[in-house]
């Protein structure tokens, strides 16, 4: 994972010294707009940058009408990812005076019993996620630089630009890069994330956050697992994105008005029956 972080990062230095951050969209200057919000609603990252909803009702239902979500297999496998990332990252920090090989022993002789508890529903697809991701981390743990790769959910105030207080960033790599890893399908939308989260993180640390990059795991139904990349710089363009979806939030959850069904509804919508159901 390593090796392709730093080979897009070589890329997008050019396009950072070409396009600099403009100052006023970083994260510090949440007490001026456009960083500082009209409302504060402790918006998710979801409810401010995904679009799985295109009219965004999915946020009103949350919101307004306070429905709650259901959950389906496609979320459940997502957050049964996310948790073996979590618990594999954590467990290489904890151990990290031992050598690579020892790390590498002690987890795998953990896997089957780790992915059991954490993956029961998707056990076989799991626990080659989990033994993929553990040599992916050791080999950049072991390299020279004794690089640690992740440090995973990092918590993070995002109230000061009208997010909730509680974000949870999936992980910061030891070169302050924001990471997102998703589960399915590259979508244009997720590098919004990368910006909501690098925009938090500025106002919280008062450091530059410009570089983001969102990890892709899939192939659930082929023989291994599948891991891709993609690096992005967060540039003023993408910061404003960000930042003129999370006003577009902000009216409609003040209004309070009902935006309409989606006619692309998706079949892993946490309120798909909530929908069917009202529509009839
Ligand atoms: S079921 Fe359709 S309209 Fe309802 S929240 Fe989901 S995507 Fe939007």
């Amino acid at each position: 994972m390593r090796s392709q972080i730093l080979r897009q990062l070589r890329r997008l230095h050019s396009y950072r010294a070409s396009d600099p951050i403009e100052e006023e969209l970083r994260g510090w200057n949440y007490t001026t707009p456009p960083i500082k919000p009209r409302r504060y609603f402790s918006l998710s990252m979801g409810d401010v940058a995904y679009r799985y909803c295109d009219t965004k009702r999915d946020v009103y239902l949350r919101k307004v009408l306070k429905v709650s979500p259901e959950t389906n297999s496609y979320l459940a496998l997502g957050s049964s990812v996310h948790a073996i990332l979590s618990y594999l990252s954590q467990e290489i920090v904890k151990l990290s005076s031992y050598k690579a090989w020892e790390i590498l022993e002690i987890l795998l002789r953990k896997a089957e019993r780790v992915t059991k508890d954490l993956c029961p529903n998707f056990y076989k697809y799991c626990l080659n996620v989990y033994k993929a991701f553990l040599v992916d981390f050791i080999s950049d743990f072991s390299d020279s630089t004794g690089f640690l790769p992740i440090i995973s959910e990092f918590k993070v105030d995002g109230s000061p630009l009208g997010l909730s207080s509680k974000l949870s960033i999936d992980a910061i790599t030891q070169m302050s890069l924001v990471l997102e890893a998703k589960v399915g399908n590259s979508q244009d939308f997720h590098k919004l994330a990368l910006a909501g989260y690098a925009l938090a993180l500025e106002s919280a640390v008062e450091l530059p956050i410009d570089f983001g990059a969102l990890l892709y795991i899939n192939g659930v139904n082929k023989e291994s697992p599948e891991f891709k990349v993609e690096v992005y710089y967060i540039s003023s363009d993408l910061r404003k994105m960000f930042l003129d979806y999370r006003d577009e939030v902000i009216d409609l959850i003040a209004e309070g008005k009902d935006p309409g069904v989606s006619l692309n509804c998706s079949q892993s919508c946490p309120f798909l029956s909530y929908c069917k159901k009202v529509s009839k």
